[in-house]
């Protein structure tokens, strides 16, 4: 039941939030664990920096809130 979700303060998450906006228009937020390079996708992709350690984050799987 572990959950590696970090932790965001309220201005983090607002712009977490408008990045999800963006998000929705490509269905796809996608975060390097390698760089820590965010990014929205139509599909997952990997980072430019060449890691495939991306977290792919589809908005609707996204908690309100
Ligand atoms: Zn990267």
């Amino acid at each position: 039941m572990s959950d590696p979700q970090p932790q965001f303060t309220s201005t983090e998450l607002k712009e977490w939030q408008q990045r999800l906006e963006e998000a929705d228009r490509h269905n796809i937020l996608c975060h390097c664990r390698a760089c820590d390079h965010e990014w929205v996708a139509s599909k997952p992709e990997p980072c430019v920096c060449g890691s495939k350690s991306v977290e792919h984050i589809a908005c609707w799987q996204f908690p309100d809130g």
